[in-house]
């Protein structure tokens, strides 16, 4: 009998795809580049292997999958999903569907679901959020592209992904790159959430002295209240594990730069072509960023001297941590929130806001008990920005004089706090009436001409400059 379905590309991630999809009961075909991945990971498929075909060419993988054809690609983003593209389709007929589930810029998955609408053929283009863990035994799942295409494989799909209660993860968002836009703002998030529990990390660690095992008491601390989410329980995790080779804690012997992919970048790009304001992930790109600087970091600690950093008697309690925590993270997820809506106007997606929180319930890296409380906001108001309902309002009043406390004494500290302040910042933007962009508009208008609106009368205006005014 064919395989139900094919994947390409058994690297990390595929290969706990394949093995995910398996055990649901789908019969699989499996190919791989390099062949010998091949035969490794079916010998090493156990009991899953009756499910699974193991295929050493193309031709042969796409002759043991059923018609109409459904192919997961799960190869690196970028130039490889093309040459896989391009390979397969002259292999293919015209409704056979080619599911791109890496993490690709939404804006080649928009092009590549033209290219495959001009010639006739379905096509998908999904993120999947989970890494290793979350692919094995239940991602996140956003899919972009024709909805007839997903209905076709939704059931393997929600079969496959993590679920709240019982209410699977995996969500149809939109056409074209909705998919992958949805993963690109989740992946930025994710950048925000991080860094600020990184923020925080850094005054119990520099300003307070506390140890690794001393943070880690606080993350689990936490993790039972309303930061209750997968980063803050493995926060606690990676601060009580002790190096073997040195008895030291990991979190110790770690050097200080960062990585990155490019797709928390890439939502901040996006944000600026749709002039939505995202500044707590912009500040926690910018910090990874900073972060591989490490030799000019060293060079300017030498330089400078180090920030005085401890707090002395202006002590943070692990109260008002958590509050400050708690503040910016709801402002990361109202900019969050913002930038889709936007989003989805721009594209004509017609983004379901409450479905995206809903499907980073579980499975996904950002997954928290908050987001369920982010899709019953939505749900009331799906294009309101998030800080407005009545819930998240609540718990702003509550917290943001944490996150006030803490932004300014790190800062009178020289402790880092890059992101948090960012949050608070958008916090004092949102309700700040009258700014003073009265005075950019003036200066726009003394150097170009490019007049002002006035208070007190309808038009355009310009100011008495040069006038001698
Ligand atoms: P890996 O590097 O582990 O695996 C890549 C796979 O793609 C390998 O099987 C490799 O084959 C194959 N491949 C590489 N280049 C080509 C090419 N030009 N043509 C055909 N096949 C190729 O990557 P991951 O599994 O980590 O990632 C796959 C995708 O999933 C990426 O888009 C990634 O961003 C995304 N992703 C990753 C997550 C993670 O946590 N790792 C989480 C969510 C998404 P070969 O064995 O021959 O080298």
């Amino acid at each position: 009998a064919k395989s139900e379905i094919g994947l390409i590309g058994l690297g990390t991630m595929g290969a706990m795809l394949a093995l995910n999809i398996a055990e649901k009961g789908f019969a699989i075909s499996v190919f791989n580049r390099t062949t010998a991945k091949t035969s490794e990971f079916f010998a090493e498929a156990g009991e899953l292997a009756p499910k699974i075909t193991p295929t050493m060419s193309l031709e042969d993988f796409v002759e043991s999958i059923e018609q109409p054809r459904n192919i997961i690609l799960m190869v690196p983003a970028g130039a490889p999903v093309d040459e896989q593209i391009a390979a397969l389709r002259p292999l293919l007929g015209p409704d056979d569907l080619i599911i791109d589930a890496g993490n690709a810029n939404f804006r080649d998955t928009q092009s590549r679901a033209e290219q495959a609408e001009a010639d006739g053929v379905p096509y998908l283009g999904i993120g999947v959020s989970g890494g290793e863990e979350g692919a094995r035994h239940g991602p996140s799942i956003m899919g972009g592209g024709r909805q007839e295409a997903w209905d076709r494989v939704a059931h393997i799909l929600t079969a496959i992904s993590a679920k709240y209660e019982d209410t699977a993860c995996a969500t149809w968002m939109g056409e074209g790159g909705a998919g992958h836009f949805v993963k690109a703002v989740h992946n930025g998030i994710e950048y925000a959430d991080m860094q600020m529990i990184a923020e925080i990390y850094g005054i119990m660690r520099d300003g307070q002295g506390a140890s690794a095992s001393d943070c880690a008491e606080i993350f689990q601390t936490w993790n039972k209240g309303t930061l209750q989410s997968y980063l803050i329980e493995i926060s606690g995790e990676v601060a009580k594990a002790t190096d073997p080779a040195t008895g030291q804690p990991v979190l110790d012997i770690i050097l200080d730069r960062a990585g990155q992919k490019g797709t928390g970048r890439w939502t901040v790009i996006e944000a600026q072509h749709l002039g939505a304001p995202v500044p707590v992930i912009e500040a926690a790109v910018a910090a990874r960023n900073l972060s591989a600087m490490k030799a000019e970091r060293v060079r300017g600690e030498t330089t400078f001297g180090a920030a005085p950093s401890a707090l002395g008697k202006h002590t943070l309690s692990a109260d008002e941590l958590e509050q400050a925590l708690i503040a910016g993270k709801i402002m990361c997820y109202a900019q969050g929130f913002h930038l889709l809506n936007n989003a989805s106007v721009e594209f004509g997606w017609d983004l379901p806001m409450p479905e995206i929180a809903r499907v980073w319930r579980e499975g996904c890296i950002i997954r928290s008990s908050m987001l369920n409380d982010m899709a019953e906001a939505l749900t009331a108001a799906p294009k309101d920005n998030l800080m407005f309902a009545p819930f998240f309002a609540k718990l702003i009043e509550e917290n943001a004089g944490g996150l006030r406390k803490v932004v300014s004494t790190a800062l009178a500290h020289g402790l880092q706090v890059p992101a948090l302040a960012a949050g608070l910042s958008y916090f004092d933007a949102m309700r700040t009436g009258r700014s003073t962009a009265n005075m950019i508009q003036a200066q726009r208008d003394f150097f170009g001409a490019h007049s002002f609106e006035r208070v007190d009368q309808d038009g355009a205006h310009h100011g008495p400059w040069g006038s001698g005014a």
